[in-house]
This record gives structure tokens, sequence and C-alpha cells, in this order.
């Protein structure tokens, strides 16, 4: 058995290794196909987030279709591809069912037909591939590298799963008020109906937003504070779509958990004993992939994805709580 610790040290920092290989860091890319590869995670959900928009404003403005069919119509709550398939945002849905709304069999349908889709990928594909406020959110993220301000800088403190309490806030204030509470005031359904149908306040909660990520919580919107990300997070958990981790390989640098929107998701001794990131509050943003330099993160399908072999199938170093 090894000595090493898979803890990550205080502070999100993992431990060093004295009997691991030796800590190597990705360069910084120096051509520019080096950067695309290095951020092809990120362009290729920028190209998905910004086609979603481009397709909704396309066939709404430009009459887009495809074999005689409008193209993508209605918006991130509601919406219809190719003028036949119902898609509906499940969060909005429930909230609509416990305000006792009646909905239509084709919204209850297009509800199920999104629920299988992320299923399928992960609950929280939703936030990192298609949401258009995730873009809001990267680029404050970025705008606190530039002007260094780090978390110990934070104005304000908030668990991580005060998202959840928003969640259940969302549906009791449905209820009680007999309308879908977050649908009528979310920032994500403001900016999608200023940027498509150029109404409303969208831009205004977005600036919001990005001030609030960038001068006063880190990640505060994303990462603590939306429940439509924590309703995705609960489905995340048995999606099929994970990032597999190779223990063997991995030497603790800690990159991956830097540039993790999530860093609690990446807990080394729970990721080893699983052989994945198995958290439904991963975002299958493909960021830790792009970084670790020894290719120990990947995307792979949670069936083959194997849990390590280690003495009564535990970690090497439980995690703390465990029982041992
Ligand atoms: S998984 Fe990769 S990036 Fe993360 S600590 Fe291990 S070697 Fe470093
Ligand atoms: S674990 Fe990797 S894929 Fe998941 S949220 Fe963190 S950086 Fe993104």
């Amino acid at each position: 058995m090894t000595s090493r610790s898979l803890h990550p040290a205080p502070g999100g920092q993992p431990a060093t290794s004295d009997t691991r290989l030796p800590v190597r860091h990705l360069p910084r890319p120096a051509t520019p196909g080096q950067w695309l590869y290095r951020e092809r995670f990120m362009l290729a959900r920028r190209v998905l987030q910004i086609s979603v928009l481009v397709l909704f404003y396309g066939t709404l403005h430009a009459g887009w279709t495809l074999l005689g069919r409008p193209l993508l119509t209605g918006n991130l709550s509601s919406a219809r591809l190719l003028g036949t398939v119902p898609l509906a945002d499940p969060f909005a849905v429930l909230q609509m069912l416990v305000a006792r709304h009646a909905l239509a069999t084709e919204v209850l349908l297009g509800a199920g037909m999104t629920l299988l889709i992320y299923l399928l990928l992960g609950g929280r594909v939703f936030c990192a591939w298609v949401c258009p406020m995730n873009i809001v959110t990267d680029a404050a993220a970025w705008s606190r590298q530039k002007l260094g301000v780090d978390t110990s800088r934070d104005l304000v403190r908030l668990p991580a799963n005060t998202r959840y309490v928003a969640l259940v806030m969302a549906l009791v204030i449905s209820a009680l008020a007999g309308v879908a509470a977050f649908e009528a005031f979310s920032p994500i359904a403001m900016l999608h109906r200023e940027l498509i149908y150029g109404a409303g306040i969208g831009l205004a909660a977005s600036l919001g937003i990005w001030l609030i990520d960038t001068l006063v919580l880190h990640r505060g919107w994303c990462g603590h504070l939306c429940p439509l990300g924590a309703f995705w997070s609960l489905l995340g958990r048995v999606g099929l779509l994970k990032v597999a981790f190779d223990d063997a390989s991995c030497t603790r640098c800690g990159d991956c958990v830097k540039s993790c929107p999530e860093p609690r998701v990446l807990h080394f001794a729970e990721i080893a004993r699983r052989g994945m990131v198995a958290s439904g509050e991963c975002t299958n943003c493909g960021r830790c992939v792009a970084v670790c330099p020894e290719s120990s993160l990947g995307f792979d399908l949670r069936l083959r994805i194997h849990p390590a072999a280690l003495p009564g199938g535990r970690s090497v170093c439980p995690a703390p709580g465990d029982p041992s």
C-alpha cells in the first residue's frame, strides 16, 4: 500500500507525493493549434450555446426551415424542433404542476423528452453546454482572474448547497402563489427573451450576475444560487456520460481542481474509488480533461468505467468520515 494521501490538502489543493511520478504541468500553448486543442471543449461549448440561440433567432426572424418545417421555435422553457418534436424544461414543468396549472400532453411529452436526453448525457450538461448564462458566468470567472480577485476577497460566503434551498423555495412558492415562481424571475429566461425577442431586462440581469460573480462571490450564480442548476445536479448522478479518472497515472498536480467550476466534485479519494467523477454537480464541461498533463481524466460512458480494484473495493486512503 502506498503511503501517499489521496486527500486534497487544506484549501482544496491536493497533497504532494513522495511515491508518485514527479508532478508536471502542461506548458502554455505556444501555437494557435496548441491553443485550439487546449480550449477544444470551451470552444465546442460556445459553438453549441450560440448555435441554439442562433437557431431560435433565425427561425423567428428569418423564417429558417428544414424540409419545409420551422427549425426551432419557442424558448428554453418550451420549444418545438422542426415543428414536430416537443421539448420542455422539466423544472419549469414541475413548477407548473405544483402550481396546479393544467398542462397540455405535448408539454409533458416535451419535458419527458428533455429529461431523457439529459439523463443520458448527464444533467448538468445543460449548464455547461446549452445555458446562455454560462457564457456570462464564465466571463466573470475570467474577469476575476484578470483582476486578481481570489476567493479570500469574496464579500459573501455561502455554502454551495444554498442552490438546493433555492430549488425547494421555488417549488414551495410556486405551490403557494399558483405560478411557476422561478420562471417568473429567472435571469436565464430573461436573457433568452432579450436576445431572441429583443424585449425585457435580460442584459441588465446578466450584468448583475456578472458583477456578483466577479466582485461578491466566486461562481456565485451557477455554483451557489441557481435552482435550475440544482435541479440538473440531482439528475446528474445517474447520467451515462462521465469523466473517468485513472488514479495510477495522476500525480496530484491539482491543475484539474484549479480549473474546475465545481472543485468539490474532484475529491481524489472519492474519484479514485469510483473511477470517475460521480457527483451530479459535475457539468461535464471538460476543463479538467483539457488541462490534465497526464491524461488521467477523460470522457467515457459510465458502463465502461470500473471502480478501482483495491482491497475490499476501497480507496487506498479513505475519505474523511468513511468507515474503515
Ligand atoms: S488528474 Fe491530472 S490534472 Fe488532476 S491532479 Fe491528477 S495529474 Fe493533475
Ligand atoms: S470535474 Fe471536470 S468536467 Fe466536471 S465540472 Fe469539474 S472541470 Fe468540468
